[in-house]
């Protein structure tokens, strides 16, 4: 790992029982809101995908900002999977299993069958939203480059479930 990406990753902050107890929140937005921080994470998360998408999709929220510093960096355009009842004219929707009971994500159809999409998030945890991403793309007719996120919670084998995800960082 290079000296700017072990910096990166010092940047994001654990946050213990947040949102509830037991649960260690990882902060990005400290690595956000650092030029070359954020720099390095988006060169380092693309490069093995280089050359093989058309266009990036990110995941409401955290997984737009990514999403949208990739889409500029490769000069590709952007997906945003959405959660449910916020896009006026949604194509494909799918419901899936939280911890505590479902959520659904939504997008638009703006793109021909085919496009190959890079799909991005920023933790995988137990894989759940990304399987859920990445069957909405499907739906849509699209060919998956590849799945990316900058950090892994390792223990809860989202490998499993919506693997194999590109991962810069493990804890
Ligand atoms: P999962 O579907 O379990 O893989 O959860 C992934 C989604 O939940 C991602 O969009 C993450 O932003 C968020 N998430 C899950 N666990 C954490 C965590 N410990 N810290 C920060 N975000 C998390």
């Amino acid at each position: 790992m290079t000296t700017e990406l072990a910096r990166a990753e010092s940047l994001i902050a654990t946050i213990p029982d947040f949102p509830e107890a037991g649960i260690q929140f990882r902060d990005i937005t400290p690595l956000f809101a650092d030029g070359p921080a954020l720099r390095a994470v988006v060169d380092a998360v693309t490069r093995p995908f280089a050359g093989s998408f058309d266009v990036v999709a990110g995941v409401e929220a955290r997984g737009f900002l990514l999403a949208g510093a990739i889409a500029n960096a490769a000069g590709v355009g952007l997906i945003p999977i959405r959660k449910a009842g916020k896009l006026p004219r949604p194509a494909a929707s799918i419901t899936y299993d939280l911890e505590y009971g479902t959520d659904k994500l939504e997008a638009a159809q703006d793109l021909p069958a085919g496009t190959r999409v890079l799909l991005v998030d920023d933790i995988l945890a137990t894989g759940g939203t990304l399987r859920a991403g990445q069957q909405l793309l499907e739906q849509l007719g699209y060919t998956l480059a590849g799945t990316a996120v900058l950090m892994e919670l390792v223990d809860l084998d989202g490998q499993q479930v919506a693997g194999p995800v590109h991962t810069l960082f493990e804890v």
